[in-house]
C-alpha cells in the first residue's frame, strides 16, 4: 500500500554540503514515492521541481524540461498530494505569508507540504549550475548562481517546511521551488510577492529518510554538524 501520510526524502541536504552530487537514486523509483516535491540532480544539476507525477528540471540557461525516468538525484523530497482544503490568500509579501501559515497551521514543529497556485507579483528563483567532479563543496558551487526574475508570473509553488531541529536532514524552515505555468521561470525560490493564489498545506506526521547506502563516497563521508549548519543557511536561503 502506497503511503499518502509520509514525506519520502531521498538523501539528506547535508551530503551535498561536501559536494556529494552523484545522483543515487532515478526520478522513476522516485516517482513511486510521490507525485509532489523538488530536489536537484545528478552533478547539482539545476533545481528539480515535481507537479502532478511529472518531474521538471529547471537548468542554469533558464530552460525548463520534462525529467527522464532514467535520470537519477542525489537529494528530493516527494510526498502523493491529497486533496486538500485550498485556502484564497491576497496581497502578501514572503515574509507575511510565511507568518501567517506558521501561525495558522501549527507548523513550527510539524513536516508539512506548501503549495502555492495563482498569480505572483514579482518572484525571483535561483538555480545551481551543473558541476564537474572532482565535486567542490555546496557553499562554493552554488557562489555564482544564475538568477531568475518575472513580473505578474502565473505558476506553482511548491516545497517543504521542516522543523528547526532537522536542519542538516533537510532544510530546516521553509525550501520552496517554483514552476511558471507557461514553463519559462523557474527554480529555487529565493522571493516572492503573492497577487492572488490559492495556498494548499499538507502536514505529516511521517518524515521518511532514504539512505545511499550502495554509494562508497557517502558512506566514508566524515560529515560535520556546525559545517553544514552553516552552509545552509548560505546556500539555502
Ligand atoms: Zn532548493
Amino acid at each position: 500500500m502506497v503511503a499518502t501520510n509520509t514525506i519520502f526524502q531521498h538523501g539528506t541536504l547535508g551530503l551535498l554540503v561536501p559536494g556529494l552530487y552523484t545522483g543515487t537514486i532515478t526520478a522513476g523509483e522516485l516517482l513511486t514515492h510521490g507525485d509532489t516535491g523538488i530536489g536537484t540532480l545528478d552533478g547539482l544539476d539545476g533545481e528539480v521541481i515535481i507537479l502532478n507525477g511529472t518531474a521538471y528540471q529547471a537548468r542554469e540557461d533558464g530552460q525548463i524540461r520534462e525529467i527522464a525516468a532514467t535520470e537519477t538525484l542525489p537529494f528530493a523530497s516527494v510526498h502523493f498530494e491529497k486533496p486538500a482544503i485550498s485556502s484564497p490568500v491576497a496581497e502578501l509579501t514572503q515574509a507575511a505569508f510565511e507568518k501567517q501559515l506558521l501561525k495558522d497551521y501549527q507548523l513550527m514543529n510539524v513536516f508539512a507540504a506548501v503549495r502555492v497556485d495563482g498569480r505572483f507579483k514579482h518572484i525571483k528563483t535561483r538555480v545551481a549550475p551543473r558541476q564537474q567532479p572532482p565535486y567542490q563543496t555546496l557553499v562554493a558551487a552554488t557562489a555564482h548562481q544564475p538568477e531568475f526574475e518575472g513580473q505578474a508570473v502565473d505558476g506553482t509553488i511548491i516545497g517543504y517546511f521542516a522543523p528547526q531541529l532537522f536542519q542538516g536532514a533537510t532544510v530546516g524552515g521553509f525550501h520552496l521551488h517554483f514552476l511558471s505555468q507557461d514553463h519559462q521561470l523557474g527554480g529555487h525560490v529565493l522571493g516572492f510577492e503573492i497577487d492572488q493564489a490559492t495556498v494548499k498545506v499538507q502536514r505529516f506526521a511521517d518524515f521518511k529518510v532514504h539512505l545511499p547506502i550502495d554509494n562508497l563516497a557517502y558512506l566514508q563521508e566524515p560529515f560535520d554538524n556546525q559545517a553544514i549548519d552553516s552552509a545552509i543557511n548560505r546556500a539555502e536561503r
